[in-house]
């Protein structure tokens, strides 16, 4: 059984996002727990916290099937020491939310160079601000996002990925999220029958299958080893069906979160309805 679901609204209040999820059929979310715009937003009030709590529970989302996604504004690889504060306090923050919330995983992405430090300066400040911050917090795991490497973002390598965790303490706290059309931008051609077995196999030799706690499952507007994020909608983009009938009958993926991050909400339901009948037939 796969579990499957959009990243969904939670305008209104983080307890909107179970009942949005719910409406298009969904086994999974994916939700911003504040403002992803925004270094600052208002507490959860204990309304808000026991809401979300209630419709998590009333729908039948498990903590394993619930993936927040932290601000865009974070960079927890900064070149600049008070900036990278600013990022580590406002990660913080996010993970005390999701502590809040009885979430037990926050999908990041690792962070960017900005062209002033080197790649392994920005893989070491990483793996500093994801310790910095599992001291000061419980039960949560830190799941870094793979990258299309657009721009000066580091994360789109395998290696950049062992590289991290392999300077994180606690290592049963920390895990990664892959996202299928950046992976395809960064260059490993998911697309193909013998591509998808090697790419698995690749990140299974350098950063290991057991940190694998989530996909982002996106068809891709831009061709292989492009480093250029675009998503699409799933069967619309570069991609074509049978990658995702492949990717959706792969028992190796029954207990970890499906997340749709495509681009047309009016197709979400539609587009779990042809998943799930991809993964059950
Ligand atoms: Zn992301
Ligand atoms: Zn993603």
């Amino acid at each position: 059984m796969k579990h499957i679901g959009p990243h969904v609204s939670a305008s209104g209040g983080v307890e909107n996002a179970p009942i949005n999820a719910h409406e298009v059929g969904a086994t999974a979310f994916a939700l911003f727990t504040k403002n992803q715009r925004q270094w600052k937003s208002a507490p959860l009030s204990a309304e808000n916290i026991r809401k979300f709590k209630a419709n998590c529970q009333e729908y039948g989302f498990a903590a394993d099937y619930i993936l927040p996604h932290d601000s865009y504004l974070i960079n927890l690889g900064q070149p600049d020491n008070e900036l990278l504060q600013k990022s580590r306090d406002a990660f913080l923050d996010e993970m005390q939310r999701c502590e809040q919330l009885g979430l037990t995983m926050l999908n990041f992405h690792p962070g960017s160079h900005l062209s002033l430090i080197s790649i392994d300066d920005c893989l070491k400040r990483i793996s500093d601000s994801i310790n910095w911050t599992l001291e000061r917090t419980s039960g949560v795991t830190a799941v870094i996002e793979n990258t299309a490497g657009q721009g000066s973002n580091v994360g789109f390598s395998f290696s950049h990925l062992a590289q991290i965790i392999d300077k994180v303490d606690d290592k049963s706290r920390v895990g990664i999220c892959i996202d299928t059309c950046h992976t395809y931008s960064a260059g490993y051609d998911l697309k193909t029958a013998a591509g998808y077995e090697a790419t698995w196999q690749e990140f299974d030799n350098i950063v290991g299958m057991k940190y694998l706690r989530a996909i982002h499952l996106n068809d891709t507007k831009k061709e292989l080893g492009s480093r250029v994020d675009r998503h699409d909608s799933i069967g619309k983009g570069l991609f074509g069906l049978a990658f995702f009938e492949r990717i959706m009958k792969d028992d190796r993926f029954n207990h970890i979160p499906f997340i749709l991050e495509t681009p047309d909400d009016s197709l979400w339901k539609s587009e779990i309805e042809l998943l799930q009948q991809m993964a059950n037939h």
